[in-house]
C-alpha cells in the first residue's frame, strides 16, 4: 500500500510530456526591393520592402523607408514578386502518384516506416513549391503519421509546411478501400471504420486524443461497383459535427453526390471535398452556411491521364464535369478554396490547381486569394495566413513575373520563406 502511494506521489510530480521547445528565432530579416502583392490580393504593388522579426512581418513600406534593427540581415528581391505563402486545403502526403504505386498496394503492402519516410521527403518538396501550409486530409491507412510529420516540421527537425492533420479520416462500413475481397477477408482500411453515432463520436474522441487538427469523414463512396451512393447518415455526420465542435476542430466532408452533400452540409460540416455533383440549390444552401467548396481539379485530371487520356484530346467525361461543376460554383458566390488532392499526383505539383482554376474561369488573382486568403479564412487563421501585412507570419514565396497576369509563374518559386526562415534560395 505503501509503495502505490510513492508511486501515485512519483507519478504527479512527474511533468507532463510537452514537445521541446522551438529554436530561439533568427536575426530579423529585411527583404528589399520587391514587387508585392497588397493585402487585399488584388495588385501588385512596386519597390516595397518587408521587414521579419520573430519569424512575423512587423512592417511593408516603400524601400528604404523601414528602420532595420541591428544586426537585420537583408535579402535583395529587385526584379522578384513576392506573394504570401501558398495554402493547399486537400493534400495527402503519405501518399504517391497512383501512377508510382496503386493506392491498394500503398495502403496494404507499403510498411508504414517506409510510407513515412516518404512523406518526409514530399514535405520537403511541398515547401520548396510555396506551399507553405497545407490542411493534410487523411493518411490512407498509415495511422498517425501526419500527426508525427507535423510535430517534426513544427520542432524544426525536417523541413516542410505547417501541416494541419485530420489524420486517419473516417467512414461507414463497407463503403472504403481496400475492397473487393473474399468477405470472410477482414481487410484493413485506408480510414477509420464506425457504424452509428456512438461509435462516430468515440471515433472523432480517438482521433482528436491523437492529436488530430481537423476532422474529415467520407459522406459517400463507390460502394457499389460502378456506383457511389451515400455512405454516412444524418446522424452519423451530425455527431461528428458536434463532438468535433466541442473540442474546437472544423469537420471536411469528402462528398461526390447529391445526398451525400446535402447530408454533410445539414450536418454542419466547414468544408466540401470533391462535389462533383453539386447542384445550384445546394451551392446556395453552401453560400449561405459558410460551408466552402474544395473542387480537387487537379486530382480529376491526373486520375483521368492515368486512364490513358492526354491533354490536347477530347476531355473524358469526369473532366467535363468537373470543369461544368467549377463554373457553377464559381457563378454561385460559393467560397471556392485551393485543394488538390496532391499525392494522387506528385507533391510539390501543388500549383496545377490554380492553373486549372484559372482555365475553368477564375482570374489569376481569384486563384492567389483562394490559396491565400480564402483559405486561410476557412482555416480561420485569417490574422496571420494569406497575407503581406504586418502580424502575418512571414511565409513568402518570391516568384520571376506577374502571378496576376501568368498563374503559371509560381510553379518555379525564386525564394520560400516559412515563419521568416529561408526554406528555398534560387535567386
Ligand atoms: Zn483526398
Amino acid at each position: 500500500m505503501k509503495r502505490l502511494v510513492v508511486l501515485a506521489l512519483l507519478l504527479a510530480s512527474m511533468p507532463a510530456l510537452a514537445a521541446p521547445a522551438a529554436p530561439p528565432a533568427p536575426a530579423p530579416l529585411l527583404l528589399t526591393s520587391a514587387r508585392v502583392l497588397d493585402p487585399a490580393g488584388d495588385r501588385l504593388l512596386d519597390g516595397r520592402d518587408v521587414l521579419i522579426e520573430n519569424g512575423r512581418i512587423t512592417d511593408v513600406g516603400p524601400t528604404g523607408t523601414l528602420p532595420a534593427p541591428a544586426g537585420t540581415r537583408k535579402i535583395d528581391l529587385a526584379g522578384l514578386t513576392l506573394i504570401p505563402g501558398l495554402i493547399e486545403m486537400h493534400s495527402h502526403l503519405l501518399l504517391h502518384p497512383y501512377d508510382e504505386t496503386p493506392w491498394d498496394d500503398q495502403v496494404l503492402k507499403e510498411p508504414l516506416e517506409l510510407r513515412t519516410i516518404r512523406a518526409v521527403v514530399a514535405a520537403k518538396a511541398t515547401l520548396e513549391a510555396g506551399f507553405t501550409t497545407v490542411r493534410d486530409l487523411g493518411t490512407e491507412g498509415a495511422g498517425f503519421a501526419d500527426v508525427a510529420l507535423r510535430d517534426a516540421i513544427t520542432q524544426r527537425m525536417i523541413p516542410g509546411p505547417r501541416v494541419l492533420a485530420a489524420t486517419r479520416a473516417i467512414v461507414a462500413t463497407g463503403s472504403y478501400g481496400p475492397a473487393g475481397f473474399d468477405p470472410r477477408w477482414d481487410i484493413p482500411k485506408g480510414a477509420q471504420v464506425v457504424d452509428g453515432p456512438v461509435e462516430m463520436r468515440k471515433a472523432v474522441r480517438q482521433q482528436i486524443a491523437a492529436g488530430a487538427d481537423w476532422i474529415k469523414v467520407y459522406a459517400d463512396y463507390r460502394r457499389r461497383p460502378g456506383i457511389t451512393t451515400p455512405t454516412l447518415t444524418q446522424e452519423e455526420m451530425a455527431a461528428a459535427v458536434d463532438e468535433a465542435r466541442s473540442a474546437g476542430l472544423l469537420v471536411a466532408a469528402h462528398a461526390y453526390t447529391e445526398e451525400g452533400i446535402r447530408r454533410a452540409v445539414l450536418a454542419g460540416v466547414k468544408t466540401i471535398e470533391h462535389g462533383t455533383s453539386v447542384t445550384d440549390e445546394l451551392l446556395a444552401l453552401m453560400k449561405q452556411k459558410g460551408v466552402a467548396l474544395i473542387p480537387t481539379l487537379a486530382a480529376t485530371e491526373a486520375v483521368s491521364r492515368y486512364a490513358g487520356w492526354k491533354p490536347g484530346e477530347p476531355e473524358p467525361q469526369r473532366v467535363k464535369e468537373t470543369r461544368e461543376m467549377f463554373a457553377r460554383a464559381l457563378k454561385s458566390g460559393v467560397t471556392l478554396a485551393n485543394g488538390s488532392d496532391v499525392g494522387v499526383f506528385a507533391h510539390g505539383k501543388n500549383a496545377r490547381e490554380l492553373e486549372l482554376m484559372v482555365a475553368y474561369g477564375m482570374s489569376p488573382a481569384q486563384a492567389l486569394r483562394a490559396a491565400t486568403i480564402t483559405a486561410a479564412a476557412v482555416l480561420r487563421k485569417d490574422q496571420e495566413l494569406g497575407r503581406i501585412a504586418p502580424g502575418y507570419f512571414a511565409d513568402l514565396v518570391a516568384v520571376k513575373g506577374n502571378p496576376l497576369a501568368d498563374i503559371a509563374v509560381i510553379e518555379q518559386p525564386a525564394v520560400v520563406l516559412k515563419e521568416g526562415q529561408i526554406a528555398l534560395d534560387r535567386r
